[in-house]
């Protein structure tokens, strides 16, 4: 698969349709793996934490979700396949799951989201299994593993903790969870339960979503102040190829 390489992380240029397809692949084949899907916010983590850096490279996929990964890419001259969020590639994977009949572990957000979720996603995807649920607030992570465990394991694995709780908790428990693909999704329980809301399809289409949430929720506008600086960086790589490294 060919990768992009921004600021470090390596991202497959990959379409959604080729992302479902090798992720179904290695579900059928049994193939241990994860994907990631990192946004601007995520990167820059990576560029402060050698360890996460090495986790989401290992990666089976690494999908550029948002359009600041989008620009960048523009930015460095390297090729991607366009966006793949990671919410619409939870939401196809489940499509492809579900034609199969097989199980899906749903891990995170707010005591009932998972379970909300999972009932949405059932009814929406007739034929999917939902092999459990379990919240994201577990104090210890070995009572998630037992969890997942206990319900016979899972074809793929939802776990939606954040980032980079969610990436640090794949790899710390990969081997020892019964499961075939983990894939780190931030907050999509929380849109498949319908606590949250995606933006409207035009705002989505004209690559504006971060600014219907910023309206929806103006407090964010903290963690959004790190795109401005992100797409600097990421000038400055291209103009002096990451000369100068600064916090
Ligand atoms: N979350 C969790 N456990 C934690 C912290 C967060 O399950 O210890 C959940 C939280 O409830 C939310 C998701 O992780 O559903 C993070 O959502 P956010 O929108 O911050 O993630 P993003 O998609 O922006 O990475």
């Amino acid at each position: 698969m060919k990768t992009a390489s921004i600021l470090g992380v390596h991202f497959h240029a990959v379409t959604m349709q080729q992302a479902v397809d090798e992720a179904m692949s290695r579900i059928r084949a049994r193939c241990k793996g994860y994907v990631v899907t990192p946004n601007p916010e995520i990167v820059d983590l990576c560029r402060k934490d050698e360890k996460l850096m090495g986790i989401v490279n290992r990666a089976a996929l690494v999908l550029p979700d948002g359009i600041g990964i989008i620009y960048a890419a523009g930015i460095l001259g390297e090729e991607l396949c366009g966006k793949v969020a990671g919410i619409e590639f939870a939401e196809q994977l489940a499509t492809a799951m579900a034609k199969e009949g097989m199980r899906l572990y749903l891990l995170g957000g707010k005591p009932g989201v998972a379970e909300a979720a999972g009932r949405n996603l059932c009814a929406k995807y007739p034929g999917l299994v939902l092999a459990g649920c379990h919240d994201g607030y577990f104090a210890d992570d070995q009572q998630a593993v037992e969890a997942i465990n206990a319900c016979g394991g899972a074809d793929a694995v939802f776990v939606c903790l954040g980032a980079p709780k969610q990436e640090k908790f794949i790899d710390a428990h990969l081997d020892e969870i019964h499961a075939t693909l983990f894939c780190g999704l931030g907050g999509s329980l929380d849109v498949f339960a319908g606590v949250a809301k995606r933006a409207p399809d035009i705002f989505i289409r004209l690559g504006l979503e971060w600014f219907y949430r910023l309206l929806k929720q103006p407090s964010r506008i903290g963690r959004m102040m790190k795109l401005p600086k992100f797409l600097l960086l990421v000038i400055r790589e291209r103009l002096f190829g990451g000369k100068g490294k600064s916090k």
